[in-house]
């Protein structure tokens, strides 16, 4: 007799979480010796940039340029260690985060937490942001005058941090910060400059898929791709690959 939908969904769920285990830790930490968590903090670290980001927190809090500033529960400026040499950004919160008022925090965000500690990092380590601060009714993707509205907070943000690499995770993060229209299939697994403004150097700019586009194509290729790029990140950075 064909399985009810229902309980194919939780199969799916189940077996999908499953394999998470096994590719982003299993596969990567626990098969050998277990990896210590590395120091990532080899940058000088700035004393303002704690305070600086709180300010731009407060004013993303304050924002109610666009409609979707009346519309959301929280608004969301982002999170992480204001010296942090990985900054990844994703496109907008959504139900969970907008509730929580942290970036990442649904089921997207427990699969970043697992890449990141696949890397034999920790959350607190890196900064992780969005495109836009506040959640799209719906989950809709973002209109043109919310990013223009939104995009100055997360360039005084990236300016503040000045991270060693931006991991963009997925289209829209994407397109927005290298100003293309390119396919993320196109661009992802290269790093790119991304030119935070005149006279000031280019950032390395690394393109991947979007978590949330992972749990939708939950195979081992895409999968198998992300740790690429992943690795690609750390060993920019010059970093062990666990
Ligand atoms: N997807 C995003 O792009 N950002 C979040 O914060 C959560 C899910």
């Amino acid at each position: 007799m064909p399985l009810c939908p229902v309980i194919m969904n939780i199969k799916k769920a189940i077996q999908q979480h499953i394999e998470m285990e096994n590719f982003f830790s299993g596969g990567f930490i626990a098969k050998g010796k277990p990896v210590e968590m590395q120091q990532p903090q080899v940058k000088k670290p700035n004393p303002q940039a704690k305070a600086e980001l709180e300010k731009i927190d407060e004013e993303v809090r304050l924002c109610r340029k666009c409609e979707i500033g009346s519309t959301r529960l929280n608004a969301v400026p982002g999170e992480g260690s204001p010296n942090a040499r990985i900054f990844f950004i994703g496109e907008a919160p959504g139900a969970d985060e907008d509730a929580q008022a942290r970036p990442f925090v649904g089921r997207a965000g427990q699969l970043l937490d697992r890449i990141i500690a696949a890397m034999g990092l920790k959350r607190e380590d890196v900064y992780i942001g969005n495109i836009l601060k506040c959640r799209p009714p719906e989950n809709r993707t973002p209109k043109a005058e919310e990013i223009i509205n939104c995009l100055p907070f997360l360039q005084r943000q990236i300016e503040v941090i000045k991270p060693d690499i931006i991991v963009a995770l997925g289209a829209y993060a994407a397109q927005t910060l290298l100003e293309t229209t390119k396919a993320i299939g196109q661009m992802r697994g290269h790093i790119f400059d991304y030119y935070p403004g005149l006279g000031k150097p280019p950032i390395k700019l690394l393109a991947t898929f979007h978590t949330a586009y992972l749990l939708r194509n939950y195979t081992y290729d895409a999968r198998q791709k992300v740790w690429e790029d992943m690795k690609k990140v750390l060993e920019e950075l010059n970093l062990p690959i666990p």
